[in-house]
């Protein structure tokens, strides 16, 4: 059986451990951190998951996210121009802040995944694998849809008395696409994917 080395993340002892371990995990036998968590079937679920956050991503972006009756006048907003309307009221950070968080970074996450994913399906490693995994990393750190989340229930509570509000299906997508990507981010294994990487000499 080949084995490969792999080094602990906290107290860099190297260790050598079989390859092919689905479904387990290993601890360093020095400090007992965690040395790999192989999952089942990693690049399948996660590509099923992020073709699933692909779609919602879409519907999020082009449907209706809530609808507002104040007194017989009906004002649909997307997620997008909502974005544009903040900037327009001169909040240009705020606007800013949104659009990344919310619409680019997720966006980014769903569109690295598939690059990487649907090769290594394949059986083939992306080009410039460890590029996209890094940048894979910023964008999963500033996607911050729940926190987008929040602050919208939080303003229709507040809203609640002025106006009827009607919530859109790019809301509900909205809030799926959240588990979603929180499920990709739980069944992707990078470590697995540099196995499809030729070693050369
Ligand atoms: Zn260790």
């Amino acid at each position: 059986m080949s084995e490969e080395f792999v080094a602990c993340h906290d107290c860099d002892l190297v260790h050598r451990i079989p390859v092919g371990q689905e479904g387990r995990s290993g601890r360093c036998i020095r400090c007992g951190g965690v040395l790999f968590n192989e999952k089942r079937n990693s690049v399948e679920r996660t590509l099923a998951l992020a073709v699933a956050g692909a779609v919602l991503f879409v519907v999020a972006n082009v449907f209706p996210f809530l609808s507002f009756d104040m007194q017989g006048r009906v004002t649909e907003t997307t997620l997008l121009s909502g974005v544009r309307e903040l900037w327009n009221q001169d909040m240009g950070s705020i606007s800013f802040l949104v659009l990344i968080t919310a619409v680019v970074a997720p966006g980014m996450q769903l569109l690295l995944l598939l690059y990487i994913l649907v090769p290594a399906h394949l059986g083939r490693a992306p080009h410039q694998l460890s590029l996209c995994l890094r940048l894979l990393r910023r964008f999963e750190a500033w996607s911050m849809m729940e926190v987008f989340l929040i602050g919208i229930f939080v303003a229709l509570v507040k809203l609640g008395d002025l106006a009827d509000i009607v919530p859109g299906p790019a809301i509900f997508s909205f809030a799926i696409l959240i588990l979603v990507l929180a499920g990709a981010a739980a069944t992707f294994d990078r470590r697995g994917l540099w196995r499809l990487v030729p070693v050369s000499a």
